[in-house]
């Protein structure tokens, strides 16, 4: 029986990586997009003509009613979850004294509150049956802190609290949860940088180069693979030694 998973912010970058790896590798996958919707009606299109079963909602994962409808919705198109991969999230840089109260609450809305919504929703769902897995996608700014970048930090080490706290209250009912912090991963939200910092960036990498978000798709599989049941409330570094 094929497992379905969720992916937030699926039209893009990393959640597009993991919607095309998951739908090759036989799981039902419902795209979530917030704005993309051009590029999240294509995913669709090119994963359905291969014969994937695949589901597209739109939900702002800001908006408890519009995350709990999509999960409605993929439970009637799909069927159980079985998966959640919270990968949705922006980026912002500015100087923590330049920073508004509205830029603040935006990013903890979106990065932190979002993940909350999705997944409070969807365990509701994996509670009775006793098993399921969530996989947050968190941040190495979440684990060392970025200069410039206080609220998005504040967020993802918020993302990685939540990830060993619940791992340990939904542990007993054989859910594992999980994140992911990525490196510096080459997709969109890494346009607003210059070529210059850019360079300083992969100068910090041992490995010398940006990572592809096919790199955290491939992680994300592996922990939502049964050779990974044991592992919960981890933080995983998929970051070219720039976090060691
Ligand atoms: P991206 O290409 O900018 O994609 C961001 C995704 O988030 C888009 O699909 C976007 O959907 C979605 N999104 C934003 N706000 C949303 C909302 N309110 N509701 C639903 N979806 C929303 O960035 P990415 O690099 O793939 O980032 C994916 C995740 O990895 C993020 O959590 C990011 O913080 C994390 N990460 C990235 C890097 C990196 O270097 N790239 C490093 C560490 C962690 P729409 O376009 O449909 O609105």
């Amino acid at each position: 029986m094929k497992k379905t998973v969720i992916i937030t912010g699926a039209a893009r970058g990393i959640g597009r990586a993991c919607a095309e790896l998951f739908a090759a590798h036989g799981y039902q996958v419902l795209i979530n997009y917030y704005r993309s919707a051009v590029a999240a009606a294509e995913l669709h299109r090119s994963l359905k003509a291969k014969g994937y079963p695949v589901a597209l909602f739109q939900a702002d994962i800001r908006s408890r009613p519009q995350v709990d409808r999509m999960v409605e919705y993929c439970l009637t198109e799909l069927g159980p979850i079985d998966l959640l991969i919270n990968n949705a999230g922006i980026a912002q840089t500015s100087l923590f004294v330049d920073l508004s109260a509205d830029e603040w609450q935006e990013m903890i809305d979106t990065n932190l509150t979002g993940v909350f919504h999705c997944t409070q929703s969807v365990l509701r769902t994996m509670l009775p049956r006793r098993q399921g897995k969530i996989i947050n996608i968190a941040s190495v700014w979440g684990q060392v802190g970025a200069s410039c970048e206080a609220h998005y930090s504040a967020a993802k080490a918020g993302v990685i609290g939540l990830t060993k706290a619940l791992a340990k209250e939904v542990g007993p009912a054989n859910i594992q949860v999980n994140c992911i912090a990525p490196g510096i991963i080459e997709t969109g939200m890494m346009d607003p940088f210059t070529p210059t910092e850019k360079a300083a960036l992969k100068e910090q990498t041992p490995l010398e180069r940006f990572g592809a978000p096919e790199e955290i798709a491939a992680c994300a599989l592996f922990l939502a693979s049964d050779g990974a049941n044991f592992i919960t409330g981890q933080v995983i570094g998929v970051n070219g030694g720039f976090v060691i």
